[in-house]
């Protein structure tokens, strides 16, 4: 499927240089969205997953309808204050601003095999972070599923080693 005709890019947004890719026209597009939570669906099918991780707020969006299709678990991966119980936390740099990530430190046992959603790897910031919460309780990443790589960024040098699938490159 040509999913670029449903992302919509966006000069100068969230601030002046930046070229957002708005990915809620594909959202839109029930053809569009199942075609690609399908793909990454097949993609993770023999990988065995426990558990689908996303980080906010995008990467709940892909990795919700992935975890159910799986019937895998679930579990988010949230900016600092908003996760209720015992956490563990990272700092990480953005393509635009700096952040703490975090997760809820009973959210992966050792061993489970997780696969990692976003919508788009821009530098890799927010992916490596991710990796890092969830090795640190013991997962194992056994994937990483995208709907956009910005290859100009280079975020795929943060993933080297790993297994990933995106549906778009730009
Ligand atoms: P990174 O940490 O790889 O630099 O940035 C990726 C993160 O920022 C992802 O969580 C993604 O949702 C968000 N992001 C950065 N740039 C864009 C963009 O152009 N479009 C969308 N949809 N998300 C972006």
């Amino acid at each position: 499927m040509d999913y670029k005709k449903h992302v919509q890019i966006v000069e100068d947004w969230p601030k002046k240089g930046v070229q957002f890719k708005d990915i809620t026209p594909l959202m839109n597009n029930g053809k569009a969205f199942k075609s690609a939570v399908d793909e990454i669906v097949e993609y993770a099918h023999e990988k065995d997953i426990d558990l689908v991780v996303g980080p906010e707020a995008r990467g709940f969006i892909i990795g919700c309808p992935v975890s159910y299709a799986l019937e895998a678990g679930f579990a988010p991966v949230r900016k600092e204050g908003k996760l209720p119980r015992e956490v563990i936390k990272v700092d990480y740099g953005l393509e635009y601003g700096e952040n703490v990530l975090t997760i809820h430190k009973d959210a992966i046992k050792p061993g489970q095999r997780v696969l990692i959603t976003d919508d788009l790897l821009a530098t890799g910031g927010t992916i490596d972070a991710t990796i890092q919460l969830v090795e640190e309780l013991g997962g194992v990443v056994a994937g990483c599923a995208f709907l956009i790589e910005l290859s100009y960024l280079n975020g795929m040098e943060k993933l080297e080693g790993y297994d990933v699938l995106t549906l778009m490159s730009y």
